[in-house]
């Protein structure tokens, strides 16, 4: 690996690594405990330590955030597409790396996806372990990361762990433990990395449209503000109502099934749209789609999950 000199023009290969936080840069206080450790403590230019970068000739290092993703919000979505839009407007930057925390890693995703729909890679990767696990797998999913950014042709917002690669608009965090915690659902992984290669098994990911970051409000109180709703056994429209009350914007319904909506809660959310707040219907089911609609039914968000769904309603609110 070489260090990044500005001097040098034409490097041939450079990636850019940002660091957001997450468990990939974590630490436990004792080595053996993959549990009761703090996130987003360890720099991402420490982190690049003694991970080895394949063929990539350059690397620049770049703190965005040091969170624990589950605290993830619009401020550093914001700061993060802005620097990516300047990276990615490089002619010197083949592609750019995102450490990231697992727990929002596909918001994230969907978010870059779809503000900045990249010709060129954007790979974010996580770990499920802390770096200073005894055996973490932080340093490999980095250096799978790298070599996917560095892929001749390779485009679009991915995720790389466990070796396997998904598309922004598939990805799902899909188990709360195992060091493979992502699935792509009905669509299946981009691609695996294997021995540092990418053996890619479908098209890269398509994104809808692009919007400017620079267009957006820089406190997370200003963006358009969508909100989430279960429907369960026995719900009802009181959080809606105190939804509507308090101001929402846009409500995003995580339906049972192929988007069915308790009727106390459905009656609620027709209001709430009578009233012009932006309702959308998704399933809470991990895969499958929303397909069809019976008349009068309240619109469906198709293939995307309730918190990429509510990602989509915020940017159409701000646009
Ligand atoms: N809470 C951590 C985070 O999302 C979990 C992880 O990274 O695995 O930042």
């Amino acid at each position: 690996m070489q260090a990044f000199d500005s001097s040098s023009e034409q490097v041939a290969r450079k990636i850019v690594v940002l660091g957001t936080g997450g468990t990939i840069a974590g630490l436990a206080a004792a080595a053996g405990d993959n549990l009761g450790y703090q996130a987003a403590q360890v720099g991402i230019a420490q982190l690049l330590q003694g991970v080895s970068s394949g063929s990539v000739d350059a690397i620049q290092t770049e703190q965005v955030a040091q969170i624990d993703s589950k605290d993830m919000d619009a401020s550093v979505w914001r700061a993060l597409a802005m620097r990516c839009a300047h990276w990615l407007a490089d002619d010197s930057v083949q592609g750019i790396v995102i450490t990231h925390g697992t727990d929002t890693l596909e918001e994230t995703a969907y978010f870059l996806h779809a503000t900045l729909a990249p010709a060129k890679p954007v790979v974010l990767t996580c770990a499920m372990r802390p770096a200073n696990a005894a055996m973490p797998d932080g340093p490999q999913n980095l250096r799978d990361a790298m070599a996917v950014a560095s892929t001749a042709g390779a485009r679009g917002v991915l995720a790389v762990c466990a070796g396997v690669v998904h598309g922004a608009p598939d990805v799902r965090k899909v188990h709360a433990y195992r060091l493979d915690a992502f699935g792509s659902g009905d669509a299946g992984p981009i691609g695996y990395v294997e021995e540092g290669a990418l053996r890619q098994v479908r098209d890269w990911p398509q994104a809808a449209r692009a919007c400017a970051p620079r267009q957006w409000p820089v406190t997370p109180e200003a963006w358009a503000r969508v909100e989430i709703v279960t429907s369960h056994a026995g719900a009802g429209g009181a959080l809606v109502q105190a939804l509507v009350r308090d101001g929402v914007q846009g409500l995003v319904v995580a339906a049972t099934g192929n988007g069915s909506v308790h009727h106390a809660l459905e009656a609620a959310l027709h209001q709430a749209q009578a009233a012009g707040v932006r309702v959308l219907r998704t399933s809470r089911c991990d895969q499958g789609r929303v397909m069809g609609a019976a008349a009068g039914a309240l619109p469906h968000a198709g293939p995307l999950s309730p918190v990429k769904a509510r990602i989509q309603l915020m940017l159409e609110l701000m646009a």
